[in-house]
């Protein structure tokens, strides 16, 4: 197809031919007999959005599940009458997400029980790690006599029991590529060769549209209490000597520490990655930047729950929240991504997020951290191998386009996802704002 009257972001004025790669940027370049045409009229056109982790499965389950968590559900009473007044699925279940304890502290199946008897609830909590099973849902998945319904999503054997509801990937992919998503990489730690292959399947078929990519088996998820450095180093090693990078999931300070020490110990991979990297101390921008680790982290979380971190985390350590600008000064390789559906699936909400960094109170939280909106949008353009080296509109790139309606000046401005008018990937138009 031919994009005419477009404007990049350094400002040209140019015309796109694209198909799979970009294959002509130009002036007045003239349409050819069968090709598509499409006017951006002055508008901005970038290399397609790349959400560099998120969970897919999760993120099409929870487009039909409830939500239980701040700020829409942020009481007891709120959490009983969302629960009470459910309508089950069609498989006969209520599932709900995104569940803090901030709402009526640690729920287990008595607290359900008391509030949804002969349905069964299964509720997912923020971290995709635990599950909270009433007893109705417990007998379902024959865990009848299990002491308090609070269920690790690790624990594969029971929730393969769980009945798998259909997902619908093809109105997930409809939702973000209507955001100027061409590509995403699903950072599940326990995918197993089934998940990647549906997805893939699901993406030649045309369900699912965004190219997919994937992090498993190289991704591993640390818990505080059982941090093991020289495991870690093996396991590190292990993958390296099979020339694959890893990743490895840090959202405390004591997690990045180990990671750091376990990536001296065994070397680092040009391509090897730190997820979410939530909070790093100030001694270890250096150590990153050393070891040339990507850190692929999400600031929207800022824009999510910061009121939260304001209050619970101590004022002497907010500096080290979800950082972005002094990693990028430190000369770290930075990405974003949105951690959907875990964080809010809206790129552009994210983009806002590093440059503003305000919480739901208005509050600012980290304001050294703040990047400009280019940067911010720079850091959405990564390539999928390599998410801090952004991809450009040139000859030669993947034929993955966004189209804005507005020029760069008010796109970077506005970073809202509103403006998005036309999606292509591998030249193919998947999303048009009528
Ligand atoms: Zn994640």
């Amino acid at each position: 197809m031919l994009i005419q009257r477009a404007t990049l972001l350094d400002g040209r004025p140019v015309d796109i031919r694209v198909g799979t790669e970009i294959d002509e940027v130009g002036d007045n370049l003239t349409v050819r007999q069968g090709e598509g045409l499409l006017d951006a009229g002055g508008g901005t056109v970038l290399p397609g959005l790349h959400d560099h982790h998120v969970h897919v499965r999760s993120a099409a389950s929870a487009l039909d599940s409830f939500s239980v968590g701040p700020p829409g559900v942020s009481t007891k009473t709120q959490l009983a009458q969302m629960l009470s007044n459910a309508t089950p699925g069609p498989d006969g279940w209520i599932r709900a997400v995104g569940y803090h304890e901030s709402v009526a502290g640690e729920l287990d199946r008595t607290a359900l029980d008391a509030v949804v008897r002969n349905v069964p609830v299964r509720i997912q909590h923020r971290s995709g790690a635990l599950w909270i099973l009433n007893s109705a849902a417990l007998g379902r998945v024959g865990l009848a006599e299990h002491p308090d319904g609070r269920l690790r999503s690790a624990d594969r054997g029971w929730s393969d029991a769980l009945q798998q509801r259909e997902t619908d990937l093809a109105e997930l992919s409809r939702r973000i590529t209507a955001t100027g998503i061409t590509g995403v990489t699903d950072a599940t730690p326990d995918l197993d060769v089934d998940d990647i292959v549906s997805l893939l399947v699901a993406h030649r078929r045309g369900e699912f549209r965004p190219r997919p990519g994937f992090l498993s088996p190289g991704k591993k998820i640390l818990h505080d209490d059982r941090l093991d450095p020289d495991s870690l180093t093996a396991w590190i090693a292990d993958h390296h000597s099979d020339g694959r990078p890893i990743a490895v999931h840090c959202v405390t300070a004591a997690q990045l520490v180990v990671t750091i020490a376990a990536l001296r110990a065994a070397g680092s991979h040009p391509l090897d990655r730190i997820e979410h990297a939530a909070v790093v101390p100030d001694d270890n921008l250096s150590d990153l930047a050393d070891l040339g680790v990507t850190v692929v982290t999400q600031p929207n979380f800022v824009a999510e729950r910061g009121d939260q971190y304001l209050a619970d985390v101590p004022a002497a350590e907010h500096g080290q929240l979800w950082r972005v600008a002094s990693l990028l000064d430190a000369a770290v390789p930075v990405a974003l991504s949105t951690d959907m559906p875990f964080g809010h699936g809206d790129p552009w909400t994210a983009m806002r997020a590093a440059v503003y960094r305000t919480t739901p109170s208005g509050a600012v939280l980290n304001a050294n951290e703040c990047v400009s909106a280019t940067k911010a949008l720079t850091m959405f353009l990564g390539r999928p191998d390599r998410p801090g080296k952004a991809r450009t509109v040139e000859t030669g790139q993947p034929g993955d386009l966004c189209v804005l309606t507005e020029p760069p000046a008010t796109a970077l401005a506005e970073l809202d996802a509103g403006m998005v008018a036309a999606t292509v990937i591998g030249g193919e138009l998947v999303y048009f704002a009528m």
